[in-house]
């Protein structure tokens, strides 16, 4: 790994959005960038994530950002030569509710309309996708076979090599305890090896993204929200190529991991952490919530047989970043000439890192588009917000992750 060096670009964070930032700008031709991570790469957040990439929401632009990042790690490979472990099983998006189908026809239509193929599948094709459905409590099942899961290590490790192959550098080990903006214009950032100077500083801190927004002023809502999934023992029919499945009645998504369950949940009674109490050197550390993971099981077990009584391999959990409105906040600083946000993933900044990456790019041309433009931290500038509120809303926003309608504004993975 390289040293913290004078660099015109330097991104702060070497997880997944970082070095996503990385890899498009390299792409785009900006050869001067380096990115600074405070541990090691993909060592935080994204190495916890479920890597489920799904692409049927409500809306719009969500849903054509989605498909872009399918198409990218489609092909990603290709042009990096490293496999981002993409596994183009197909999803099923299961409901157990006449009012959940109608949501997920409104999604099928915002599929169509975008060009993405999507279809309800009839009892016998149903049974030939996932045969250990409890068939009797469907309603019905919505089929997406462009969907897929992949493996976050290996597309950050994609990234980088894709990166340093246009000679940016990697520097870990290396926390950014300090940014120098005099007279409102970023000149350079300070680590424990000293300082070194930049023009522009992208932070893709993820959770620590608003105590790095500090170091220049700037007070901004980045909500760190648990989340967590257990890995299951072998379960018997469980193969890597096992759709998704999502059964947001119930608030829990699963995927195969080898021949074993992966299963997740969004929990209605989130926890969260004040965002005004981190700093850059806070540490994150979650205990796994054994009665929370009970409870995806049981769900689990409830629309699928097979599963009462497999055991647990493993727990992954984290701290990923909210908003308080579920949207990402992505862009340039008003009144910090030089700072550019990549951050508030909503917990899908894996699946989304390619498009939220080039968000981040068109930020920083002079015309984005209006739904970029949407994106930016000013919104929260403008209007200052209430610390407590805004946590709450960002809880919020995690706990109705799968409720009926959430996914005109938020996440959906
Ligand atoms: C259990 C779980 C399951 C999930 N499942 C999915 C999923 O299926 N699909 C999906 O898309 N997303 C999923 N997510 C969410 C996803 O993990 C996050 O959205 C994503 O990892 C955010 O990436 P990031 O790069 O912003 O953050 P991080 O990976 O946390 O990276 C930020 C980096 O910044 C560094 N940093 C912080 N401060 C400094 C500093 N001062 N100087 C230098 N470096 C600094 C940190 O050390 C860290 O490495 C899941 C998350 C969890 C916890």
């Amino acid at each position: 790994m390289a040293e913290p060096r004078d660099a015109s670009i330097t991104i702060i964070g070497g997880g997944a959005i970082g070095c996503a930032v990385a890899y498009f700008l390299a792409r785009d031709g900006h050869s001067d960038v380096q990115v600074l991570e405070r541990t090691e790469l993909c060592a935080e957040t994204s190495s916890q994530a479920a890597g489920l990439v799904g692409q049927v929401r409500l809306s719009p632009d969500r849903t054509r950002l989605a498909m872009r990042s399918v198409a990218f790690f489609s092909g990603l490979e290709r042009e990096t030569g490293i496999s981002p472990d993409w596994r183009q099983t197909g999803s099923l998006r299961i409901s157990l509710s006449p009012e959940r189908t109608q949501e997920h026809e409104q999604m099928a239509r915002v599929a169509h309309d975008n060009g993405l193929e999507v279809r309800f599948l009839g009892s016998h094709e149903l049974s030939d996708v996932a045969p250990s459905l409890e068939f009797g409590k469907i309603h019905s099942a919505l089929w997406c076979p462009s969907d897929g899961y992949l493996q976050p290590n290996s597309l950050v490790n994609a990234y980088v090599a894709g990166a340093k192959a246009s000679g940016v550098t990697f520097a870990t080990n290396a926390a950014v305890t300090a940014i120098s903006a005099p007279k409102g214009k970023v000149v350079s950032v300070t680590t424990k090896n000293g300082t070194v100077s930049t023009s522009l500083v992208i932070n893709a801190a993820g959770p620590w993204a608003g105590a790095v927004a500090n170091l220049v002023g700037i007070r901004l809502p980045v909500v760190p929200v648990r989340h967590e999934y257990f890995i299951s023992a072998g379960a018997p029919g469980w193969h890597r190529d096992v759709p998704v499945l999502r059964v947001p009645d119930l608030g829990i998504y699963a995927r195969a991991e080898g021949e074993a369950v992966l299963c997740g949940g969004w929990e209605a009674n989130a926890l969260s952490l004040d965002p005004d109490s981190l700093r850059t050197q806070s540490i994150l550390r979650v205990d796994p919530d054994l009665e929370v993971l009970a409870g995806f099981h049981q769900s689990l077990a409830s629309v699928l047989v097979g599963l009462d009584d497999i055991g647990v391999q493993s727990i992954f959990r984290g701290y990923p970043a909210f908003s308080p409105d579920g949207r990402f906040i992505v862009g340039p600083v008003r009144g910090v000439e030089g700072f550019v946000m990549a951050a508030a993933c909503n917990a899908h900044g894996v699946s989304g890192s390619a498009g939220l990456a080039e968000h981040v790019l068109e930020s920083m041309q002079p015309d984005p588009t209006p739904y970029v433009r949407s994106l930016s931290p000013d919104r929260f500038l403008d209007s200052p917000f209430d610390g407590d509120q805004s946590r709450q809303r960002a809880q919020r926003i995690y706990e109705t992750y799968y409720a009926l309608g959430a996914s005109a504004q938020g996440g959906l993975r």
